[in-house]
């Protein structure tokens, strides 16, 4: 579960992290009177779970409480990569020395844990990392001794960041350790003009398979139940991550999915979900996946690839047809039925003959279809 910067904030600072003073705001005139309190000059940063908000026009800085609510007032309900601005998290401003990146990941790889740091850091990290691997230290953490002063240190000399960082460096490792994160990312982390360190920008994700020792998380809001299609599929016990793009995507079984994010991408278009309904893939399900996906506003037409096993594709075609009953087919569906009576699946669906529905016999022709309609205006 990725977390909203604002609640990576409140984490941060439960453990110690030093953040800028800050509200969140779901109105300008919320923000208006969050800047008051924070005395005027703040910066207004709309609180979407994606990175780039900065380059977006997401992340602006206000002279003042006046200032502040126009500035809101454009950020709030921006679209930023898909994911409409429902709150603004107004902050006190720093005045930025220095910028630099810090993160803890869990490096499957190599069975252990890595800090990623740079003195470089700011908006562009990733072209860092890509054109200057040099500048990015990557020091391994091993999990039983975790994060210790002379790690720390380790760990800031490789990357070129002063000594003051050390301590900063410790407190986070609480954030990834106590709070079950599988990252824990801080992007910047600025030196301010007085020489203070200040963590400006966070990205945490938890695991979600820590829920059940995780309490808190619960307590402190920090819950799927803040995404609403994240909620809505939760509820419905559907496996469904939203991202970025214009194709719904759903499929039966979760290595089909992620194949067919590739393929979709593949075509040039992105993918606007992870949806997998399982092996089941009853009416009901069915009914449960395209309501969630069809709700996404930034969804322009949805693949679904279905690979016929135990549940034979007439049963999926039967599901497919029986929610057209019950969910108000908005935008165009391509299906794509393979394996198990695949053939019969498929009359089910042309007998149906719903004007918003194609079928497609291969994956790739399937996704080209989705991709075109969904680029078709
Ligand atoms: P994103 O990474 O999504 O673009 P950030 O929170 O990193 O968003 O903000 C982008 C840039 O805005 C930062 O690199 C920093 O230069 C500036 N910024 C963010 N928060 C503050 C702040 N409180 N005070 C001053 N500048 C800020
Ligand atoms: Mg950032």
């Amino acid at each position: 579960m990725d977390l909203y910067e604002h609640q990576a904030r409140d984490l941060f600072a439960g453990h110690g992290v030093p953040v800028s003073a800050a509200e969140v705001a779901h109105t300008p005139g919320e923000a208006r009177e969050a800047a008051d309190r924070l005395g005027g000059r703040v910066v207004v940063k709309a609180q979407v779970k994606t990175g780039g908000r900065g380059k977006a026009g997401g992340v602006k800085l206000a002279a003042d409480a006046a200032e502040a609510e126009l500035t809101a007032r454009r950020i709030l309900g921006m679209d930023i990569k898909g994911h409409a601005v429902a709150k603004v998290m107004v902050a006190e401003t720093v005045d930025i020395d220095r910028e630099f990146y810090v993160s803890y990941v869990l490096d499957r790889a190599a069975g252990t844990f890595l800090a990623i740091a740079s003195a470089e850091g700011g908006m562009e990290i990733e072209e860092v990392a890509a054109h200057r691997p040099e500048a990015v230290a990557r020091i391994p953490v091993d999990p039983e001794e975790g994060v210790t002063e002379a790690k720390a240190m380790e760990i800031a000399v490789a990357a070129g960041l002063p000594a003051a960082a050390a301590p900063v460096l410790r407190a986070l490792w609480q954030v990834f350790v106590r709070e079950d994160a599988l990252l824990v990312e801080v992007n910047p982390l600025v030196q301010a003009a007085d020489g203070h360190l200040v963590a400006l920008d966070g990205k945490v994700t938890l695991d979600d398979n820590a829920r059940f020792r995780q309490e808190r998380w619960g307590e402190s809001g920090v819950d799927p139940a803040a995404e609403p299609l994240e909620a809505a599929a939760a509820e419905r016990g559907l496996n469904y991550v939203k991202l970025d793009g214009e194709v719904g995507v759903i499929g039966n079984g979760a290595g089909l999915v992620m194949s067919t994010l590739d393929v979709v991408a593949g075509c040039g278009a992105r993918p606007a979900d992870f949806l997998d309904i399982g092996g089941g893939a009853s009416a009901q399900v069915m009914a449960d996946g395209l309501s969630v996906v069809l709700s996404d506003p930034s969804v322009k037409s949805v693949f679904v690839n279905v690979f016929g096993g135990i549940t034979a594709c007439d049963a999926v075609a039967e599901g497919i047809v029986r929610a057209l009953e019950s969910v108000a087919l908005t935008k165009p569906l391509v299906v794509r039925l393979d394996g198990n009576n695949a053939a019969r699946g498929r009359e089910i669906l042309d007998a149906r003959a719903h004007p918003l529905v194609q079928q497609a016999t291969t994956m790739d022709g399937a996704a080209r279809r989705a991709a075109e309609l969904a680029h078709a205006d």
